[in-house]
């Protein structure tokens, strides 16, 4: 058995160091109401990052010296649990290791004849229902209305501009490449998508992208990409706090302007979301999402890496905007 392990916090931007490969021999007795699993995907997130910290979250701190966790698809491939048998897949938190013993709390049975495996960990999984919800519950969307994203061609950011197309809306992207961007435009539907990168006055681009002002700004990023949307909108205007890893990395306080006049002489909403507290949502989220790619409405990509050393890897490469859609290892 491989196990990836936290080996120290990182300071600033993780890099490989921070993690440790460990190879053990494979635990095989099984108690009863236990089985043994073989991981097939693993799923790499940003707010794994805060979880490398010990600073106070919603979620408790990854342990230096344990294994770190995240979404992962596994085989059952010997059970002595009486919901799970040889042969099942389940997906669900686990360890970062290619094999181990669960008792199954928490995992879900998943049947990769319905979608690829690798959904339930993205359009089927956490961030298809972080996009559905966090647009939905806070962004409250009415038909005619103008929605921004930035991340938008990452896992929520894509699936979020699409919802947005289904209900109506007017939809912008942000992205850092040119080729996401056209990416955004000819395969998701989006009606305009802007390179943060390559263009020097954000503010100034989305105003020409927006020319009624923006309604919505699902943003995933935060930082100078955020300051420069919120010049930008309207009257009653909702703001989904969903991420901000353009800071997850800082080491210090970052210098941003300040946003409550924007908030105040708009009469804006700009509310947190962390998608774990809408878990009763859950079951008519994932009903939606599936009617929609069975309609062939909602689409998705995926970066696949291969091998489960790679997993680190991977994670760091979601901060230098290595992925196109959602970032999964293949083990
Ligand atoms: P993504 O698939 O969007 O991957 C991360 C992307 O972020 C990269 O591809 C990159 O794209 C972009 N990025 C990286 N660094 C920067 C930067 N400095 N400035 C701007 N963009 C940057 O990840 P997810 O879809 O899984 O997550 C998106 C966001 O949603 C994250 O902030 C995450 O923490 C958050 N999230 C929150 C949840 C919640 O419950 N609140 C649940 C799930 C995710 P590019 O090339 O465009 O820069």
């Amino acid at each position: 058995t491989k196990t990836i392990l936290l080996k120290q916090r990182p300071v600033g931007s993780p890099t490989l160091s921070d993690f440790e490969l460990r190879t053990t021999e494979t635990e095989m007795n099984l108690a009863t109401g236990e089985m043994l699993l073989e991981s097939t995907y693993i799923s790499v997130d940003p707010y794994l990052r805060g979880r490398m910290s010990d600073a106070k979250s919603y979620v408790a701190p990854f342990e230096v010296g344990k294994p770190l966790h995240s979404g992962v698809v596994a085989k059952v491939i010997n059970s002595q649990h009486n919901n799970f048998k040889e042969g099942d897949f389940v997906s669900g938190m686990l360890d970062w290791k290619t094999k181990q013993i669960s008792n199954g709390d928490g995992l879900l049975k998943v049947d990769g004849e319905k979608a690829p495996l690798s959904a339930y960990l993205g359009i089927l999984g956490m961030t298809g229902l972080t996009a559905y919800l966090g647009l939905t519950q806070i962004g409250k969307p009415k038909a005619g209305e103008t929605l921004v994203v930035s991340g938008a061609a990452g896992a929520v950011g894509s699936v979020v501009g699409q919802i947005g197309k289904i209900l109506g809306l007017k939809v912008i992207g942000i992205a850092g490449t040119d080729e996401k961007v056209t990416m955004l435009t000819s395969e998701f539907g989006f009606d305009h998508a802007i390179n943060y990168n390559s263009t020097d006055d954000m503010v100034a681009a989305l105003k020409t992208a927006c020319p009624n002002g923006v309604d919505i700004y699902f943003d995933n990023v935060g930082g100078p990409i955020s300051d420069a949307v919120l010049f930008n909108i309207n009257q009653f205007a909702r703001i989904i706090n969903c991420g901000a890893i353009s800071v997850y990395n800082n080491t210090e306080v970052p210098k941003s302007i300040s946003v409550q006049p924007f908030l105040v002489k708009n009469s804006a909403l700009m509310q947190g979301f962390i998608v774990s507290n809408y878990a009763e949502k859950f079951p008519e989220a994932m009903k939606q999402l599936s009617i929609w790619l069975g309609e062939g409405k909602l689409t998705y990509t995926e970066t696949v890496v291969d091998g489960f050393e790679n997993t680190p890897q991977a994670f760091l490469d979601l901060f230098d905007g290595k992925n196109k859609g959602k970032m999964i290892v293949k083990v």
